[in-house]
């Protein structure tokens, strides 16, 4: 059986910005196949239990966003679905699809790096995260390496129109 709760590890010994620039790894590597470039990771204490970048257009999936693969893989390793005393690391504000995932999962922490105008929700076009009637919610620390984060996305984007 697996335990229901997972035990509260001591607290992690790295910044966010140390665990951002995993995400980061994580958004270069959308990139490099020609995804845009969102990267995500899961930390318990100081380990990483989870890691998902952009996968849309190769999986032909939707759904397939940096966080939603991440949590996938945090639940796995951790084998519970409740991600307790986990921190979300994203590049970009979740969308309302992964900060939906994101409350499903009970986790109590999300750090992204820059905002996005068109579709965040955990502040920006709304706030699900702390969504008072929901449940749960979830403590947010935005614009971690923001410059950085964002970056990655306009050049991806400007690469992309010099393309085409
Ligand atoms: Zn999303």
């Amino acid at each position: 059986m697996p335990l229901p709760f997972i035990p509260e590890p001591p607290p992690s010994t790295q910044s966010h910005e140390y665990w951002m620039q995993e995400a980061i790894r994580e958004a270069y590597k959308a990139e490099a196949i020609g995804e845009v470039p969102i990267g995500a990771v899961i930390v318990l204490g100081d380990q990483i239990v989870g890691r998902g970048h952009n996968l849309r257009e190769s999986s032909k999936d939707g759904t397939a966003h940096a966080e939603m693969i991440a949590i996938r893989e945090a639940s796995e390793t951790l084998e519970a679905w409740r991600l307790l005393h986990c921190r979300l690391y994203v590049t970009l504000e979740p969308c309302p699809m992964c900060s939906g995932a994101i409350v499903q999962c009970r986790i109590p922490l999300v750090v992204y790096g820059a905002p996005d105008p068109k579709a965040g929700c955990a502040g920006t076009l709304m706030n699900l995260l702390q969504e008072p009637r929901f449940n749960h919610r979830t403590e947010i620390v935005p614009g971690v390496l923001q410059d950085e984060c964002a970056s990655l996305l306009t050049q991806f984007f400007r690469k992309l129109r010099k393309k085409s």
